[in-house]
Parts: C-alpha cells; structure tokens; sequence
C-alpha cells in the first residue's frame, strides 16, 4: 500500500521542499498550512488551507491515520521577527498551541511516528558567547537558558513530545535545525533571515554600494542548504533516534565574511557598514558528532555552493519585482 505522510506547514520553506522530497519518493502527502507556498506550488496530493491553532480544523486534517507526521508549523522569522521582543507572546502561544493540537489529533488517530523540527535556538546564550568556539553539543542544552522565547518554546515542545512519546507510545523524531536556506525561502518582508538578506542586499547594489549589515558583522553562524536539510530529515524520522539531533553544518562564518561571498558569488564590489540590529548569541555552529555516530551521516556540502543557487533564485525575485 501507498504510504501516506502529512506535512503541517507545508506552505513554508522547508515543509514546501519535504513536500517535494516525498512526493520523489512516491508517497501520498496533504500538506496543511496558513497559506499555500509563496513561491512555486505544492507537489501535495491535497492542500488543506486553515489554521492549525484551531482544534476542530487540526482534527478533520488528522482525522485518519499517517504513517508518518511532520510537523513545521510555527510562527517564525529571522533576527528581525525572533530578537526584538515584540512577537514573543504570539510566538509561545502559536506555536505550542500547534504543537498541543498536533499531537492530541495523533494520538486520537493513532498516527504513531511524528517529525518535529526544534531549532539550535534552544541552547544555552552563555555557551554561544564565543564567536569562534560556540557549544551546541546537543547535551549542553540543559541546564536551559535559550536568548529568545522562540528558544524557550521550541525547547518546551521538544520535552512535549519526548512526553508524548514516553506515556502514548508515540515514535517522536525532533531535529535542531540550525540556519536553513536556499531557494523558495522568505526573502524580503521582515521575517527573512542572514543569507537570504544579504543575498537581496547585494542583488539590488550596484557594483560599489555599501550596504548595511546588522551588529559588527563579527557574530559567526553555519548555514545548511535546504536539500540536506531535508536528507537529513528524512534520514532521522526513519531512523530509531529518539533523542534530539542537531541538523546543521559547521562550517562557521562570521556574517561580514558572508555578505563578502556572496558578493564574490555575484562578482559585485560592495562595501559592508555596520550597523546596530538585532543579532542574538555571538556565535552558533552545528555539533555533528551525535549525528554522525547514529544515523551514519552528517551534511557535508559546501557553503558556497548552496548560496550559489540560493543567489541566483533571489537575483531572479528582485529582478522581477523591479521589471514587474
Ligand atoms: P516558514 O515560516 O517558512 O514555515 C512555517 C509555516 O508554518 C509557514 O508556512 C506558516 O504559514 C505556517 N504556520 C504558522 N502558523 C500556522 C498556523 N497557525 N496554522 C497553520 N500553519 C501555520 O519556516 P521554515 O523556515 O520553513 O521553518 C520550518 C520549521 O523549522 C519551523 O518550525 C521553524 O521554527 C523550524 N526551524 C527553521 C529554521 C530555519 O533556518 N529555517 C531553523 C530552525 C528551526
């Protein structure tokens, strides 16, 4: 039998590329989310448009039983939606209300195994002090002390699933992700994050411009291209792992150097000004041992190679805006 697999947040970045990825692999998929994808549509066989905050709706998308559950659903963005402190009460209570909806609606479907994707925003700000050795081994997350109430509440929901799993017999997989990117992301608006910015920065310079970096630009992060973030997605929810994973890479980057190659990428000159923003912890990086060690596997692709893509595609979105 066709196996079936349900995608919640499906019309957002990643859960628009897994949609993809399962579709490659001939399973049935709805996808369920606010609002269809911004760019390109669904590969999903059906689409449920609707709001997962509501019972009634969390419970007709899950009303027969998956063989396998991804839940990305949040109310999420980059520095510019996640540190200022403005969107911190939405945050926590849209997410955990998805989160507590989701795994009630499993549990009453008897839908067992259920994917859900945390973040490296869950760890410690004292460990993440250090731009060029931050501390993201997944067991330094407690004791807990996250910068940002979308830390506060991935971490939560984490311990809600693992609670799930442990008294309902539920099959949890929960990754960290650390800094996803690539094409069909968020771009401009606000909630974009680093790569994509920068990348939109740079396409709308002109050879020589300056353009604005937030902080001193010395804060360092790792950035993982959205298709080995899906491989790997893949590979730990159908893996025996039920502890938390961190899905990211390490090759760390300062967000100056970052905003120089992908002007390099884009054979641009352009000047880089610092300026104050919002810019959490001073440095973050992926830990791939645990990864390594139980699922075989770790993402290895080059920094360079997914702006490569990633670049392209944003050039394209700003060369439309500005011709359409
Ligand atoms: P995204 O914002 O593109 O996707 C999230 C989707 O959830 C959006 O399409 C949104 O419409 C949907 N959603 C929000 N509230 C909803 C609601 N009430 N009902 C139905 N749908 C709702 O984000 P993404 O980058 O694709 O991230 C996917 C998941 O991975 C999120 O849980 C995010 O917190 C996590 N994550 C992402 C990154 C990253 O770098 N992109 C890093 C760490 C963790």
């Amino acid at each position: 039998m066709t196996k079936t697999a349900l995608v919640c947040g499906a019309g957002g970045f990643i859960g628009n590329h897994l949609v993809s990825a399962l579709k490659a692999e001939g399973l049935h998929v709805r996808g369920v989310d606010l609002k269809r994808p911004e760019f390109g549509d669904t590969q999903a066989d059906e689409f449920m448009v609707g709001d997962l905050r509501d019972q009634n709706f969390v419970a007709e998308a899950v009303e027969a039983r998956f063989d396998e559950i991804y839940q990305l659903a949040a109310d999420m963005g980059g520095a510019g939606f996640v540190f200022t402190g403005d969107n911190d009460a939405d945050i926590m209570h849209n997410s955990m209300s998805i989160n507590i909806n989701v795994l009630d609606a499993c549990k009453r479907s008897g839908s067992k195994r259920i994917f859900y994707s945390s973040s490296a925003c869950i760890y410690p700000e004292e460990n993440q002090m250090d731009p060029e050795n931050p501390n993201c081994e997944e067991s330094s997350a407690y004791p807990a002390n996250p910068d940002s109430d979308y830390g506060w509440e991935k971490l939560i929901s984490e311990r809600l699933y693992q609670a799930f799993a442990r008294n309902y017999g539920m099959e949890c997989r929960i990754a960290r992700y650390h800094n996803i990117f690539g094409p069909l992301g968020t771009w401009h608006g606000g909630r974009e994050k680093a790569p994509a910015a920068l990348c939109r920065k740079v396409a709308e310079a002109e050879d020589g411009d300056t353009i604005e970096i937030w902080g001193d630009g010395k804060q360092t992060r790792t950035f993982l291209f959205v298709d080995e973030c899906v491989e790997g997605t893949l590979k730990l929810m159908r893996s025996d792992v039920a502890e938390p994973v961190n899905i990211g890479s390490d090759e760390l980057i300062s967000i100056n150097a970052l905003a120089d190659l992908i002007a390099q990428i884009a054979g641009k000159t352009v000047q880089l000004q610092n300026i104050p923003g919002p810019v959490g912890v001073r440095g973050r990086s992926s830990d791939n041992r645990l990864i390594a060690d139980r699922l075989g596997w770790s993402p290895n692709a080059k920094l360079a190679d997914g702006l490569q893509q990633t670049y392209a595609w944003i050039a394209r979105q700003v060369a439309d805006t500005q011709h359409g």
